[in-house]
């Protein structure tokens, strides 16, 4: 459903992204595990348009998203609103919530001001969202009024709110209090379960262990490893993986 083609995006001499490919899927949970630096954010950023590559394509259920010429490099406002790319959801270490917005408002925010439902149907759906992400009785709080795992989780809702085909998560829980951390992975494991299509980042490596399908492995803007998870984990991987492995604890 989400394939990269060949990424590759230089800052100077530094390459974020040199020569990545990666296909992820229907209802497939792709981690992507690298030491700081090799480039798992650029690459989430490549494949949500968000800050296009130099050169390479993002195919998204088969279509290409249009940013080949370097002109598209400047983000202007038609292409924020490509319908292609709200078919991406996106979810960040940090939660940028509406502060002045209730959970439900900010869920049913997208849905009203880019897909023009209705109000009042919004606001259901942002409940039943905000119900399966295990916030029913947080409707109503303001961001300042929820921790910051109860942020993330409204976060994902809204992510969700939008139908997404994939949704692709930045180091999730890496801002979190260590409590707050075992909610936003179970509800990311939910997920996962129910057949959403993911693209996680994350240094959860135990996390990954239990809901990767398949483990990517950048170090230096490569992606020198992509692994169904048994075999990743298992004895055969390749050194520097297990070498990093074993750095991560
Ligand atoms: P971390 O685990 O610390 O989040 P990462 O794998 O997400 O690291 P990226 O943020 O993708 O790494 O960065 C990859 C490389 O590209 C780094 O060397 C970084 O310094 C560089 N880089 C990323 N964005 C920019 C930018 N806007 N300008 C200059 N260099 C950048
Ligand atoms: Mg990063």
């Amino acid at each position: 459903v989400l394939e990269a083609r060949n990424l590759t995006r230089s800052f100077g001499p530094i390459k974020g992204l040199d020569d990545v490919s990666l296909s992820v899927g229907r209802g497939e949970v792709v981690v992507v595990l690298g030491p700081s630096g090799s480039g798992k954010s650029t690459l989430l950023r490549a494949l949500n348009w968000i800050e296009p590559a130099d050169s390479g394509d993002v195919l998204l259920a088969g279509e290409s998203l249009p940013w080949a010429d370097a002109a598209r490099r400047i983000a202007r406002p038609e292409h924020m609103l490509d319908k292609r790319r709200r078919r991406l959801g996106m979810v960040f270490q940090s939660f940028a919530l509406f502060p002045t917005m209730t959970a439900r408002q900010n869920v049913a925010l997208g849905p009203r001001r880019l897909l023009g439902i209705p109000k009042t149907q919004a606001l259901a759906a942002a409940d039943r969202l905000l119900d399966k992400v295990g916030l029913k009785d947080k409707l109503h709080s303001y961001p300042v009024e929820l921790s910051g795992g109860q942020r993330q989780r409204v976060a994902i809702a809204r992510a969700l709110s939008m139908k997404p085909d994939a949704v692709l998560f930045d180091e999730p829980t890496s801002a979190l209090d260590p409590e707050s951390v075992g909610g936003v992975l179970g509800v990311m494991a939910d997920l996962a379960g129910q057949g959403l299509t993911m693209v996680i980042v994350t240094h959860e490596i135990g996390f990954a262990r239990r809901i990767a399908d398949r483990i990517a492995y950048m170090e230096r803007g490569r992606l020198l490893m992509d692994l169904p998870r048994d075999q990743a984990f298992g004895d055969d991987a390749p050194d520097y993986f297990r070498a990093f492995l074993s750095r991560e604890g």
